[in-house]
């Protein structure tokens, strides 16, 4: 606890929740990701959720 936050991505088009992972608290800024989405079935704008 403390250190680390576990950061949600999700797809931008359906909002599905598709990655996770943990980082430092130290970046704040919000990151946009291409990555796969399954549930759109292609690449689709990821972005960081709370
Ligand atoms: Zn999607």
């Amino acid at each position: 606890m403390g250190d680390r936050v576990v950061t949600t991505v999700s797809c931008t088009v359906c909002k599905n929740k598709n990655y996770y992972f943990a980082r430092g608290k130290k970046k704040e800024k919000k990151v946009e990701l291409k990555k796969f989405c399954e549930a759109c079935g292609k690449h689709t704008p990821h972005k960081e959720t709370k």
